[in-house]
């Protein structure tokens, strides 16, 4: 069994590019690993809207509940805010020369997406611009283990 920092204690530090590159999808791996970009419309959870949660694909850091979860049409799935203030992380990102604020998960350091001020019918203003296949989603009621687990071996 490979390392695995969502199912057993394995610092996500720890892990090296090899392991990451084994353990998640090969499009899991270019977004949350090389700050990929799923091309819009065709990450997984857009429409979805089903109870529960949306926890980091690559370590299971819960990062936002489906309540924060909102239609902004940007072909991405969106959300008004993290689940905890401690949940994700924001960097300035220069690159494609502009400047944006690139959000990382908390546990693994993985790319997710960006934040934009640009939502002023949600409850915060600000849209986080997220990558679905940087996240998995775990009904309500279930354990992020146990979809990891499930997922991982898909
Ligand atoms: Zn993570």
């Amino acid at each position: 069994m490979p390392r695995d920092p969502a199912l057993d204690d394995t610092p996500a530090a720890d892990l090296s590019k090899d392991e990451w590159r084994s353990l998640l999808e090969p499009a899991e791996f270019a977004i949350l690993r090389e700050s990929g970009t799923e091309r819009p419309g065709t990450g997984r959870y857009l429409n979805l809207e089903a109870a529960g949660a949306y926890h980091c694909a690559g370590c299971g850091n819960k990062l936002y509940g489906a309540e924060h979860k909102f239609h902004s049409g940007c072909g991405w799935p969106s959300f008004f805010q993290e689940v905890e203030p401690d949940a994700l992380v924001t960097v300035s990102d220069t690159s494609h020369g502009m400047t944006r604020t690139e959000m990382r998960c908390a546990g693994c350091d993985g790319h997710l997406g960006h934040i934009f001020p640009d939502a002023p019918q949600t409850p915060t203003g600000i849209r986080h611009c997220v990558n679905g296949t940087a996240l998995i989603f775990v009904p309500a009621g279930e354990d992020v283990r146990d979809v990891l687990r499930a997922h991982r071996e898909e």
